[in-house]
């Protein structure tokens, strides 16, 4: 199998929490390489951009004010299998339903705060890692 990359970021209470380290080290011990990484204050414009297909959802307003809450930071991972394999490990959005050991059971307070985001197809890894990254995605 290919190696593929996906998007992933750790959110602003991942931040907050100081849990860049602890969700870092679960990454690499599921085998994802980090290309890239780099922490960044999204601006409003930035959030809603990148989650503009969410636009019309009741929780946009405050899904956009959470990205804004602090920094964040967005990194490139690459393995086999990555978009998968990543949202795997991340578990499902609500942590009260998310698989035990993933790292939103472990470690996020509810749905809107679930400390990391993965991109949830190749085709959508494509266009996020563009988004923050650019060219390292056609890589
Ligand atoms: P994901 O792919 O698991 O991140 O989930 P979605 O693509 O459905 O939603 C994107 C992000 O919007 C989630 O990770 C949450 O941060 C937020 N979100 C989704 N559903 C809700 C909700 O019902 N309430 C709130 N406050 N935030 C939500």
């Amino acid at each position: 199998m290919a190696l593929e990359r996906t998007l992933a970021i750790l959110k602003p209470d991942c931040v907050r929490k100081q849990l860049i380290g602890e969700v870092l080290r679960r990454m690499e011990a599921a085998g994802f390489r980090i290309c890239a990484l780099h922490m960044q204050h999204l601006s409003r414009a930035r959030a809603e951009g990148f989650y503009a297909v969410h636009r019309d959802r009741p929780f946009f307003g405050s899904l956009v004010e959470f990205m804004i809450s602090g920094p964040c930071v967005p990194l490139v991972l690459e393995k086999e299998n990555a978009v998968e394999d990543f949202r795997t490990v991340i578990g499902a959005t609500d942590p009260a339903e998310a698989a035990p050991g993933t790292i939103r059971a472990a470690h996020a307070d509810n749905k809107g705060e679930n400390i990391v985001h993965g991109s949830d197809s190749p085709a959508n890894a494509r266009t996020e890692i563009a988004y923050f990254f650019g060219d390292l995605s056609a890589d």
